[in-house]
């Protein structure tokens, strides 16, 4: 017998879709992603972008409190966050991206959402039931899917960026900023975003002194968040300027950072101990090239104004994977909903319900 409906992917819309689908009683089944050290390096771990954020503010619901109590009543005891496990002072003021994906996976989980912890590595969507296949090489039929895999931060491409990876570059500060290494030693985060800001903000608690380095003279990151950059005292404006190269050595990592003026071509050189990229995401989509219809920059092309669907019937996509606009916590779950809603009411239609 073939699934009702899979979902790919365990973000905000992966789970929404979830929840969604489960109270639709399409029993559905969620490939959450594998824990490989490729997705660690990636970013493209279960639990999606939000696992490595700090405090998420604009999602609604959560206001300024304390979450200890409720994470200690709402989650299993294995997946606690450490500091509930070992009664540490409470990280935060409301909740935190890690704690919010754990919430949102559970409640799945209590409407007897199936997880299975694997990436789903190729599909063919040319036969139905779909065929798609995992990482374990695993096949499961399914007669519909919801594509939920996100995006993932994106690399300058330079060779000595890729050199210097988990040796003083990355492209999460929250996941890497407290390591011993980066500890009141001068940093360099490259953007000008939201992600930029916020992870300039978040190493400037450990750093010495953090330079972010933007390639124009304003930032685009949210009037809120800019605030806070250009009023922290630790911060360095680094403005006009790109990251030219990574400098550094075998034995301790990163050591400086080459910048070039966008204005007038001059480099200068800054020390640092590490990295931080910053500059935007790229859409998890590899594994679908050929089967459904991706835009130019490799993002899941909505097909019908206000729906979810795909160029295939059947194939629904949610989230940032199909959304390089909004991109965000909250409108990633509204379209995961949608996608459920669109994938239950698909079925009905074809008699499959
Ligand atoms: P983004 O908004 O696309 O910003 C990317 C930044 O990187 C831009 O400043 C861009 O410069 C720069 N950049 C891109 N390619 C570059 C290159 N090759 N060399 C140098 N600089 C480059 O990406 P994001 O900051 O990751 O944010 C993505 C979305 O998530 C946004 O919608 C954002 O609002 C949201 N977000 C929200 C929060 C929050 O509210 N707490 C936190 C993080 C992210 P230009 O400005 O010149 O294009």
């Amino acid at each position: 017998m073939p699934e009702k409906v899979v979902i790919i992917g365990s973000g905000p819309a992966g789970w929404a879709a979830a929840i969604y689908a489960a109270r639709a009683n399409l029993d559905p089944l969620v490939y959450e992603g594998a824990i490989t050290a490729e997705n660690q390096i990636k970013g493209t771990l279960p639990l999606g972008q939000l696992a490595l954020t700090t405090e998420v503010e604009n999602y609604p619901g959560f206001p300024y409190g304390n979450s200890r109590e409720y994470l200690r009543s709402t989650l299993p005891p294995d997946r606690q966050p450490y500091w509930v496990q070992k009664n540490l002072p409470q990280p935060s003021h409301g909740i935190n991206g890690p704690e919010l994906m754990e919430l949102m996976r559970q409640q799945a989980v209590n409407f007897q959402t199936r997880i299975i912890t694997d990436d789903i590595v190729a599909v063919d969507f040319s036969q139905h039931p779909f065929v798609l296949r995992s990482l374990e090489e695993k096949t499961v039929e399914t007669l519909s899917v919801i594509v939920a895999t996100g995006a993932r931060a994106n690399y300058l491409g330079l060779p000595s960026e890729d050199y210097f990876k988990n040796n003083g570059v990355s492209a999460c500060a929250v996941c890497d900023g407290a390591l011993p290494r980066f500890r009141n030693k001068p940093l360099v985060v490259v953007g000008g975003g939201d992600t930029a800001v916020e992870e300039g903000t978040y190493l400037s608690k450990f750093a010495k002194e953090v330079y972010l380095v933007h390639r124009r003279d304003q930032l685009r990151a949210s009037k809120i968040m800019q605030n806070r950059v250009l009023s922290n005292p630790k911060i360095n404006l680094k403005w006009n300027r790109v990251l030219e190269e990574v400098i550094g050595n075998d034995q301790e990592g990163v050591t400086g950072a080459l910048l070039r003026s966008t204005l007038d071509g001059k480099t200068e050189q800054v020390d640092c101990s590490g990295v931080f990229l910053a500059i935007g995401h790229t859409p998890n989509t590899d594994f679908l090239k050929g089967q459904v219809e991706l835009t130019p920059e490799g993002y899941i092309k909505w097909t019908v104004p206000q729906r979810t669907y795909t160029s295939v019937e059947g194939v629904f996509a949610a989230g940032d994977v199909a959304d390089n606009h909004y991109r965000q916590a909250v409108t990633a779950a509204g379209t995961g909903c949608m996608a459920a809603l669109d994938a239950e009411r698909w079925l009905a239609a074809g008699g499959w319900l």
